[in-house]
């Protein structure tokens, strides 16, 4: 994002922005896409709002914990300050915030480790099933870091089972995977933008967990 440049909410869909002209989406909603995309039209631009289940709460609080534990030890530095050191020496960064104005995309990264060689983009999740949601997702923190940075390392993204050392999935950020990510976004900036159909997923055993399922239209029998 240049210097100076505004962040206006959208006037229809909630948590976009309007960043250099662009539609500006959390990169979570990769994650969300992945699961069902009707979810992301409810909730959005339909604008109909339930209650968090008690898994996202959960997920909140286990999240501020580590964050709260992290900061005890940790040394502020700026971003920059982060990447020069990292030259020569490992360091562990965590809720780092991404912004791609290019690619329509920002979020906070759970942790990064940035090494002389290379920066691995850690994702917490429950459990230890590798989703191509999941994956989805943290790659998208790839691309928006690789947008900001683009040193030369090299870039990996990797799922964390959230409150352990349990690294469950790894893979470098390589040309196909980028490719499949830019694809994957200008996908959902084709939604926001009404040139294509909000689709629901067919697969009741999502309706079942989905916490639309009372309010959605589109729902499967389960
Ligand atoms: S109920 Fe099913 S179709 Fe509707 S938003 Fe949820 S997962 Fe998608």
């Amino acid at each position: 994002m240049k210097k100076g440049s505004k962040s206006i909410p959208h006037p229809n869909i909630s948590q976009v922005k309007i960043i250099e002209n662009k539609n500006n989406f959390p990169i979570s909603w990769l994650n969300k896409q992945g699961f069902c995309e009707y979810g992301i039209y409810l909730e959005n631009v339909k604008g109909i709002e339930v209650k968090p289940t008690r898994a996202m709460v959960k997920g909140t609080t286990e999240h501020a914990t580590l964050e709260a534990n992290f900061r005890e030890g940790a040394e502020p530095a700026t971003f920059e300050e982060m990447l020069e050191t990292s030259q020569s020496a490992e360091i562990l960064s965590r809720e780092l915030p991404v912004l791609s104005a290019h690619y329509g995309i920002r979020g906070f990264i759970d942790e990064v480790w940035m090494t002389p060689d290379e920066f691995v983009i850690i994702d917490d999740k429950p459990g230890t099933v590798p989703y191509y949601s999941s994956i989805n997702q943290v790659y998208g923190y790839c691309l928006a870091f690789k947008d900001m940075v683009d040193d030369g390392r090299k870039i990996i993204g990797a799922l964390r089972q959230r409150g352990t050392d349990n690294v469950y999935w790894s893979a470098y950020f390589d040309d196909a995977a980028e490719k499949n990510t830019i694809n994957l976004i200008n996908r959902v900036h084709e939604l926001l933008l009404g040139n294509i159909e909000f689709i629901p997923t067919k697969n009741p055993n999502k309706c079942r967990r989905c916490r639309f399922n009372n309010l959605c239209d589109k729902k499967m029998d389960f």
